[in-house]
């Protein structure tokens, strides 16, 4: 699934059986996710600066509370608890102390999911807006518009799909197969074949020059690579 905002996402749980479960489905989610057993670990894997961070309010060293508030303390980053405690009470207070939202539980790992990301849209607004080479390619994922040298380029639904994929995870090398898997979400019917089409002319209008690509590069025997650079923030 697509949803136009990957993050760093950093998990404070004890219960190995619950940060197993849900680093799993946030990692097939496209995150990237590293996991603190104690309070005390987490709070000194705050210095990676996590995108978002998911904290169990029961933990054996250190009250979420806690941990929570040196969070707030030291950043902005959304804090999502998970919480064993039910009463109402308790769920203001969580948010009291600036947790951007809770889970209760037993949860849904797909509900785990579907917080982060609309955490992390709410939160990583500005990331919206990809920028690479210098600003010779941008993407607008709001107003899904693409901008190729200052120029605004209409692109399909499926080109821009591809697009996106690609620009979301620079460096990676997919096959036909998995963009085909990765793009199915919103109506593509194709096959592996009919990629290498919308790919030709996803390039012609990114990459006009197409013997010295800027962004998306063949890798014989297995697919394409987008080979655009990063911009910094
Ligand atoms: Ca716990």
């Amino acid at each position: 699934m697509v949803t136009g905002v990957k993050g760093k996402i950093l998990i404070i749980e004890d219960e190995r059986k619950i940060s197993d479960i849900v680093k799993t489905y946030l990692e097939r989610d496209g995150h990237d996710v590293s996991v603190a057993d104690t309070g005390g670990e987490g709070i000194s894997a705050l210095k990676n600066k996590p995108d978002l961070v998911i904290l169990d309010l029961m933990l054996p060293d250190m009250s979420g509370e806690d941990i929570c508030e040196a969070v707030r303390d030291d950043s902005d980053t959304p804090i999502l608890m998970l919480t064993a405690k039910s009463e109402e009470e308790d769920k203001v207070r969580g948010l009291g102390l600036g947790a951007d939202d809770y889970v209760v539980k037993p949860f849904s790992p797909r509900e785990v999911v579907a917080r982060v990301n609309a955490l992390l849209r709410r939160t990583l607004k500005k990331k919206t807006l990809l920028s690479f080479n210098g600003g010779a390619l941008k993407i607008d994922v709001d107003a899904v518009e693409v901008y190729v040298d200052d120029r605004q380029m209409e692109l399909t639904n499926t080109e821009y799909r591809i697009l996106l994929v690609f620009a979301e995870r620079p460096g990676n090398v997919f096959s036909r197969t998995q963009l085909v898997n990765m793009v199915q979400g919103y109506d593509f019917e194709g096959y592996d074949r009919t990629i290498d089409a919308h790919i030709k002319n996803l390039r012609h209008k990114i990459d006009p020059d197409s013997r010295t690509p800027r962004f998306i590069k063949t890798v014989y025997g297995m697919g394409y690579r987008f080979i655009g650079q990063p911009d910094e923030d």
